[in-house]
């Protein structure tokens, strides 16, 4: 029998979650989420450093810039709301190099324009915040940041949308493609919508394909690994310590995280990956994984971002250098402060294949009755609640 639904959700990640959230309440019923996994947060929205951004990064026009401010408000007060753990810790921003201080400049100013607070710190008030972090003349310090539990909010917000009796969640079904303009083809047969939510994170393009929409878009997975600091080291982090990244590529640069349970988390590095679930070593190989090397190949020879990212990101990061990169952050760390740590998460960065260039930006495309969300990067886990009021704004209108 085919099921009937009014809205359709590919992916049970944080953005499918908060958008059947916000169409709750907007006073949808018949609301049906359908994941591929077994369990909740098996990919990125399961498996990034926990942090609620608070808006400096992101270049002024941005999506990004536009809803990580109030994301991060939104997350704070549904963590308090449902109880959940919140370290509302702050960061500091540290030059590593003197060269750096530059960006800090160019931060602040991003930050600003954001509406986020932020401020300049000198080294008294650095030392006093974190007493190890490298000393530079000036840092910036971030009040609004703060680590959360991110499996613990899925949860929350699964059980919620159980709880309304107005939204279900078929897990271990995976959406393969269209039969006409309303029915989707499921592993678990087929399921009739009115409006349909692409929200499939790392296949989200693969899901727009069907639609006929953002034919010009390519995935480029990129692995974020992670180390951990000793427990006899973890006094060396008070919150989070973060470098000046370079802001033309979309990532931040490895940083120390406390998470909500104490641990003391470095990472995530940013290396080229084989496939979008390669999360152990080599362990996705898939008939994707030549044509993820083609289009590596490809932007290597043609992009100079691409290339000064690809290889300084495996440069840093390969080798002792995470750990000479480590002790830009904090110069007292020794060697064997840094333990292995089996956290590992996939960016799906999106590639305009037609002009060959990296999307800095989340995209949201409309087709008929249907929503695409593709590229939803970091800080989009921050982001989420106020992402998903534009995402059911342009949805139902
Ligand atoms: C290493 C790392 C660190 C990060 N750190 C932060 C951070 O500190 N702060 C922050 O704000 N953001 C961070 N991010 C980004 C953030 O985690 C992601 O932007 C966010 O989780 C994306 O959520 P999503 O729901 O769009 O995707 P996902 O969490 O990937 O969810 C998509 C879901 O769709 C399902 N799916 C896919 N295809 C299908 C299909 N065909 N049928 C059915 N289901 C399907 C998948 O199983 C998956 O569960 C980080 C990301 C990484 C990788």
């Amino acid at each position: 029998m085919e099921r009937q639904c009014q809205v359709l959700i590919v992916g049970g990640g944080i953005t499918g979650l908060t958008t059947a959230r916000e169409l709750l309440k907007r006073g949808a019923d018949g609301i049906l989420i359908i994941d591929k996994e077994k369990t909740l947060g098996a990919h990125a929205s399961g498996r990034n450093s926990g942090v609620l951004h608070a808006g400096i990064y992101y270049s002024p026009g941005t999506n990004k810039a536009r809803f990580c401010v109030e994301g991060n408000t939104l997350m704070k007060d549904y963590c308090r709301q449902r109880g959940l753990n919140i370290e509302e810790s702050g960061k500091v921003i540290v030059a590593g190099d003197e060269d750096k201080l530059g960006g800090i400049e160019e931060l602040k100013r991003r930050a600003d324009s954001a509406g986020a607070e932020s401020r300049f710190i000198d080294d008294k008030e650095l030392s006093e915040i974190e007493p190890y972090a490298a000393r530079n003349g000036k840092a910036l310090y971030s009040p609004n940041t703060a680590v959360i539990s991110p499996l613990e909010i899925l949860e929350s917000l699964k059980d919620e949308l159980i709880e309304s009796g107005k939204a279900d969640i078929l897990f271990d079904t995976s959406f393969t493609g269209l039969n006409g303009d309303h029915t989707a083809v499921t592993s678990a047969g087929k399921i009739n919508f009115e409006k349909f939510v692409n929200a499939a994170g790392s296949f989200a393009d693969k899901v727009a394909g069907h639609f006929g929409v953002g034919e010009q878009y390519k995935v480029l997975p990129f692995k974020g690994t992670y180390k951990k600091l000793s427990p006899g080291a973890s006094h060396l982090v008070s919150s989070n310590i973060y470098p000046v990244p370079d802001l033309r590529n979309p990532f931040l640069g490895v940083h120390f995280t406390r998470g909500a349970d104490g641990s003391v988390y470095l990472g995530p590095t940013a290396i080229p990956a084989l496939g979008r679930e390669e999360y152990g070593f080599l362990d996705d190989l898939s008939k994707e994984t030549l044509s993820i090397l083609f289009r590596d190949s490809v932007l290597f020879f043609t992009n100079d971002a691409f290339r000064t990212a690809a290889v300084s990101e495996i440069k840093k990061y390969t080798g002792g250098n995470l750990y000479k990169e480590a002790r830009k952050l904090i110069p007292e760390l020794k060697e064997n402060d840094l333990i292995d740590s089996p956290k590992a998460g996939i960016r799906p960065q999106l590639v305009d294949w037609s002009s060959r260039e990296l999307v800095m930006d989340f995209v949201v495309l409309t087709e008929a009755d249907s929503i695409h969300i593709l590229n939803a990067i970091s800080p989009a886990f921050t982001c989420s609640m106020a992402f998903a009021k534009y995402t059911v704004d342009k949805l139902i209108g």
